[in-house]
């Protein structure tokens, strides 16, 4: 194994181009604003490096060398759960709350990968430039973001109308050494934390909006890439006890720029092809592997979110209340619903070529639920917090004034807890629940997927509704349908003076 969490740290000094608070960052892994979030992702290859995590967390690549689980392309069932349990572990280290670590875009690779024929049977498509790209970041345990959504602009024109077309990244030129390219592109989660950055259009293009229709992966450093990062919620984060889930997990989003940047063509998997640039998503395992990688972190963060909600009952004494039991066993079954989704993508996946997959059509189920299901939690955790999340001291300072820190003792009773316990739970609990970050994550988990015309189109088109329909007619071929035994009525002679009207509304 290469990388190490320093590695990792390192690897990030490469004169990428960070702007926040209106200058220019100079280390990422230094700044205020992302060197704890760095960190936490530096502790994930730490971990997987551990000897003792080393079966778990990583196999054998072809060439001998042991290479992430990330990166594993299961052949069959019992692999595939091997990879899950590797990503759960990753997962449990920072509870769910890093929706892009490495293995969320390093699943869209290896589906990119696993699709390969997709690639081939496209002119525009480049199946030699996916490949060397796999392994090249498999065996560099590259950390992958991607940017995959254009600016909002105006929605309701396409991406080349007057207005939108100079907002996306589109081709501007090439040469013999690649393309050059012009535009922004949002939002890539990560990428101020990641090595390279994948960067390609989900949405369907129109067959001349070709310069629209690139897929690349580049580096963070590469000439004229701006990332232009949201608020910090890290950097605001007074202290580690105040904020514990903004002040380590706040993995970043960023808007990309990418002024005049040259793209070498041995990075290009897909040039000027609207329909090879569309297929590469949903005729490859690409989208719906790393929508699976996403189900697996929701449900590590669910699992935590409903362990709060336990805390927060047995803390202010109102577990026994059968009301309060109810909304517990309510978040419990939410929550079994997402393993089951898990477990049943896996159970009902299938072969494609020689590669084990999940059930598609289970993936974007689970995520026309999971949508609507996190607001759900985070509404039930509030309920059942009441004012405990802010009857709280103002900061961790509190804790050493001679004056308040007897008043704390005082006014945080519990009967489950020591004073300080209960303050450092409800904190935790309002930064998973009420702080910016917390309320940054709500917007995640019901965007990260695409709004919900997206997610349940997906699930439209990937449901079984010949089984679904087949039962109606099954049903109604199981009885006699009637006869009419009156003559059908004449239609109505439209010459006579008699005839019916047509209102403009029937029209
Ligand atoms: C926290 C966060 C992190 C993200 N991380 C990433 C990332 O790492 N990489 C990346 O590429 N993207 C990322 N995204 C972007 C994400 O993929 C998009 O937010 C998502 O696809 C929705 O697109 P949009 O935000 O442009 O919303 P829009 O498409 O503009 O939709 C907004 C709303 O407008 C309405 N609407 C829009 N179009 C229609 C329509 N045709 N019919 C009916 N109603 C419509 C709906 O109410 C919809 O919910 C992230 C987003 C968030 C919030």
């Amino acid at each position: 194994m290469s990388k190490s969490a320093e590695s990792h740290l390192r690897s990030l000094d490469d004169g990428r181009c960070v702007l926040i608070d209106g200058a220019r960052v100079g280390n990422v892994a230094d700044h205020p604003a992302f060197r704890n979030a760095a960190r936490s992702v530096a502790a994930l290859y730490d971990f997987q490096a551990r000897p003792e995590n080393r079966e778990k967390m990583t196999i054998a690549a072809g060439n001998g060398a042991r290479v992430s689980r990330t990166w594993h392309l299961p052949t069959s069932y019992d692999e595939l759960v091997l990879r899950r349990e590797a990503l759960v572990a990753w997962a449990e280290l920072h509870h769910g709350f890093m929706g892009r670590s490495p293995d969320h875009v390093g699943s869209t690779l290896a589906g990119m990968y696993m699709g390969l024929d997709v690639y081939e049977g496209h002119p525009g498509g480049r199946p030699g430039a996916v490949s060397d790209y796999f392994h090249y970041a498999r065996d560099r345990d590259l950390y992958l973001s991607y940017v995959i959504i254009d600016p909002q602009g105006d929605r309701s024109r396409a991406t080349s109308a007057e207005g939108n077309a100079d907002l996306a990244v589109a081709i501007v030129d090439e040469d013999a050494g690649g393309i050059t390219v012009r535009g922004s592109k949002m939002l890539g989660t990560g990428a101020v934390l990641s090595n390279e950055v994948l960067v390609t259009t989900l949405r369907p293009l129109r067959e001349d909006e070709g310069r629209y229709a690139f897929t690349a992966a580049v580096p963070m450093n590469l000439a004229g890439m701006k990332l232009l990062s949201r608020r910090s919620y890290e950097g605001a984060a007074t202290s580690g006890f105040d904020y514990p889930l903004s002040s380590r997990f706040d993995e970043n989003d960023a808007l990309l720029y990418f002024d005049e940047v040259k793209i070498p063509w041995d990075r290009l998997f897909v040039h000027r092809d609207p329909k090879a640039q569309l297929a590469q998503w949903h005729e490859t395992p690409a989208h719906a592997y790393q929508n699976y990688q996403a189900e697996i972190r929701l449900l590590v963060k669910l699992r935590f979110m409903v362990g709060l909600a336990r805390k927060i009952a047995e803390t202010i004494g109102t577990i026994h209340f059968p009301q309060v039991r109810e909304t517990l066993g309510e978040l419990a079954g939410h929550v079994g619903m997402i393993e089951a989704f898990v477990y049943g993508m896996e159970a009902k996946g299938r072969h494609r070529g020689p590669y084990f997959l999940p059930d598609a059509g289970l993936i974007y189920a689970a995520q026309v639920q999971s949508q609507l299901l996190y607001p759900k939690i985070i509404h039930f955790l509030r309920e059942l917090s009441g004012g405990g999340m802010l009857m709280l001291p103002s900061s961790v300072a509190d804790f050493d004034h001679p004056e308040i820190a007897p008043l704390i003792r005082r006014t945080q009773y519990s009967p489950s807890l020591s004073a300080q316990e209960r303050v450092k739970l409800f904190k935790l609990a309002w930064d998973a629940v009420g702080s910016e970050f917390a309320s940054r994550h709500a917007q995640y988990e019901m965007f990260y997927s695409g709004p919900r015309t997206v997610t349940t189109g997906m699930a439209y088109r990937t449901f079984d509704w010949a089984a679904a329909t087949g039962a109606v007619d099954r049903m109604l071929a199981s009885y006699p349908t009637p006869d009419i035994a009156a003559p059908e009525p004449a239609p109505p002679d439209l010459a006579s003076p008699d005839a019916p009207t047509l209102s403009p509304q029937t029209l």
